[in-house]
């Protein structure tokens, strides 16, 4: 599925990798089912492609985190259970039913609105807090909530599930305790209910339960020998020489130092691309890293190529691979201050997807 890219920057997606990492992460799940969070747009890869491909990959269910992300998946004609895990209102009832959306039952207020509009029968998670304290039903009155659950009759609960606060500590290793303690209850045991907890971070550090929610991982960050298949990359759409001591873009916080060459590369703020990069961040062209120079514009921005022979239309990588040099996620992540999840969805529908 090439498609050619008019846009200067864009963001390449490769496919056969995605494929290779789902098999890593399944290779490590044993028989859990796999349930593969695609929210914020697949973390910035494109919600239908990934839909489709992790699909096609034999992915069990996908998960969402509002029901406007499911309709997409269900348009782009993904067929398998899809997961709403945000908290829903009770407008979306309906059109939830309608796309045949699993949600999350998190109170006695969110079951009986939907009691009140479902016909029919929906098929729901009850989501547990066990210390997150996000969304979720407390542990104490879950057993509660499940006994309401079943009196409504409009209900197939079909799992129970909670989410972790931290990674792999002490307090995680609480949270699982507490939950698999829940579990035990007879109202749980007596039906089978698709039990899980994990993320990407959790599947490493925790048996499986019924079914696993590890998205980073399979997006190619983290250990398994998984591998990033997102590389963000432009063309330099402009080069010039510049006398020593000039001031480069906005405020002149960049000041040559010698005679050099500067080149523009077409990608900003305005695409996602954070200007607390100005000055910090490096990309690669030809196979070597330069250092951006001054600050980061809306749609455009400077890189000092030194003496380097550097020509309008050569490649550049902003994150991934060139030749035998890398910018990592985790280097664009450190700079701006945030965690690497932050950076991958940012990217907006200015940066084309192109898979591979
Ligand atoms: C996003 C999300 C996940 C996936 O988290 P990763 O750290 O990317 O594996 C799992 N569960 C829930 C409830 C989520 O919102």
């Amino acid at each position: 599925m090439k498609s050619r890219v008019a846009h200067p920057s864009w963001i390449e997606v490769d496919l056969g990798q995605f494929r290779k990492n789902i098999g890593l992460v399944r290779e490590h799940i044993g028989k859990a089912l796999y349930c593969l969070p695609v929210k914020a747009n697949a973390y910035g890869h494109g919600l239908k492609e990934i839909g489709r491909e992790a699909e096609a990959a034999g992915v069990d269910y996908l998960g969402v985190a509002h029901l406007q992300e499911g309709i997409e998946l269900r348009d782009a004609g993904v067929k398998i259970p899809i997961l709403v895990l945000g908290a829903i209102h009770e407008d979306q009832v309906d059109e939830l039913i309608e796309h045949r959306l699993e949600f999350s039952i998190s109170s006695k207020m969110k079951a009986d609105f939907v009691a009140r509009r479902c016909q029919g029968k929906c098929r729901v998670h009850l989501e547990v807090d066990t210390g997150m304290h996000r969304t979720g039903v407390r542990s104490s009155t879950a057993i509660e909530l499940m006994r309401h659950l079943r009196d409504l009759k409009v209900f197939d609960v079909v799992g129970i599930y909670s989410h972790f606060a931290t990674s792999g500590d002490a307090f995680s290793q609480k949270q699982m305790e507490s939950f698999q303690t829940l579990l035990e209850e007879p109202i749980f045991k007596e039906q089978q209910l698709i039990r899980h907890i994990a993320n990407s971070s959790g599947i490493m550090h925790f048996r499986e339960l019924d079914m696993v929610r590890p998205s980073l991982i399979t997006f190619g960050y983290g250990q398994l020998g998984v591998a990033p298949c997102f590389t963000l990359k432009s063309k330099v759409s402009y080069f010039k020489v510049v006398e020593k001591g000039e001031g480069i873009s906005y405020g002149h916080t960049y000041v040559t130092k010698k005679k050099t060459r500067i080149v523009t590369v077409p990608i900003g703020y305005g695409d996602g691309y954070r200007r607390a990069l100005s000055n910090r961040g490096h990309v690669l062209i030809r196979g070597k890293r330069y250092p951006i120079a001054g600050t980061i514009c809306m749609d455009q921005f400077m890189v000092d190529v030194g003496d380097d022979a550097i020509f309008v239309g050569d490649e550049v990588v902003l994150i991934g691979k060139q030749v035998s040099e890398e910018i990592l996620l985790t280097e664009i992540a450190e700079l701006c201050q945030t965690i690497p999840y932050e950076i991958l969805c940012q990217f907006n529908s200015r940066l084309p997807r192109v898979y591979l």
